[in-house]
């Protein structure tokens, strides 16, 4: 296992990415205040460049290769936004990116990535292993593979949107934070320990896979079945081993939401706050939703993750959920 990153590295990374990274805005609904009786401000990293967290960390692992490194390129293996994150990071650093896809990838996300300049390289998502195949071309043709969240340069760069956030606010009494492989999580709680130790990390799960609240409990990371869940960048089988080190040491609360409550919370972003939310994107409030009796009047941050969903997807999210009146 690589070194276990520190909060300098977030301090690190947070240089290395200014003025590269969009510092995205910290909104705040009245409306959403008063029915939740707390004080809520929204870090809004669906209005990130490529429309998530996850430029951050592309950004400040690509920024750390070599000359010789960055010359030779890098290969990513995701369908999602990591894989968005990397083509564009590359294409802003001059370093050559290939992404390992589904052959069934949706086209959107493979016109964006293209776009970006990634060169693509398709398997069968049923038939073969992303992973070896990562590897494979790794070695042949000497590229460095960056992987979605189980590196610290990653951690790092992901830590830097709640110290952007914490700066911005000044302590607070909680931070909500959507949670996969755990990268976001562990960056997010290195940054809150430093800048806001008395701070309450909430990380955020879907309730079909809650493998890391499992992890946490069990004292060694679980493994499961991709879960079922409309929160595609939180489908995750398993943390990663950085994350987990970190996690496991500082005993942050991971609790879990439903489909339902994440469409519920589409709706109230799209409503209240005039933002397009990806359903992993509202794990966070979905969350502080179900526990904000229990904080009543404190201040409360959420990580808003992604706003990159298909809107054809979206509005079928919204029709097949119904709104509860
Ligand atoms: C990747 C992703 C997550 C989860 O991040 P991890 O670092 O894997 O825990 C959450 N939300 C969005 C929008 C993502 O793309």
């Amino acid at each position: 296992m690589a070194a276990v990153p520190t909060y300098d590295d977030v301090a690190a990374a947070a240089d290395r990415i200014a003025g590269h990274a969009h510092r995205t805005p910290v909104l705040r609904s009245r409306l959403i205040d008063e029915q939740l009786g707390l004080d809520v401000v929204f870090k809004c990293e669906n209005l990130q460049r490529m429309g998530a967290f996850k430029f951050r960390g592309a950004f400040n692992a690509l920024s750390r290769l070599t000359p010789d490194r960055r010359a030779a390129g890098v290969v990513a293996y995701s369908s999602g936004n990591h894989a968005q994150a990397i083509a564009l990071a590359a294409r802003l650093l001059s370093v050559p990116a290939t992404i390992v896809m589904p052959h069934d990838a949706p086209a959107a996300k493979v016109a964006a990535t293209r776009g970006y300049g990634g060169r693509i390289v398709t398997y069968d998502r049923y038939t073969e292993d992303r992973e070896e195949i990562g590897r494979a071309l790794a070695e042949e043709q000497g590229l460095t593979l960056i992987p979605p969240y189980d590196h610290p340069d990653i951690i790092a760069g992901q830590g830097t949107a709640a110290k952007e956030l914490l700066e911005e606010t000044g302590p607070l009494d909680a931070l909500f934070v959507p949670l996969g492989g755990g990268g976001l999580f562990s960056g997010t709680t290195l940054a809150a320990r430093a800048l806001a130790p008395a701070c309450r990390l909430v990380g955020v799960e879907p309730e079909a896979g809650n493998d890391a609240q499992r992890s946490l409990a069990e004292g060694r990371i679980v493994h499961i079945d991709t879960p079922k869940t409309i929160a595609d960048g939180a489908q995750t089988q398993h943390l990663g081993e950085l994350p987990f080190a970190i996690l496991s040491r500082e005993r942050p609360e991971v609790v879990t939401a439903t489909d339902d409550q994440l469409v519920e919370c589409m709706r109230l972003f799209a409503t209240y706050l005039k933002l397009v939310v990806e359903p992993t994107g509202c794990l966070g409030l979905a969350a502080l939703r179900t526990m904000a009796d229990g904080l009543r009047g404190a201040r409360v941050g959420v990580i808003v993750s992604g706003g990159n969903v298909d809107l054809d997807r979206y509005a079928r999210l919204l029709t097949e959920h119904p709104a509860r009146t």
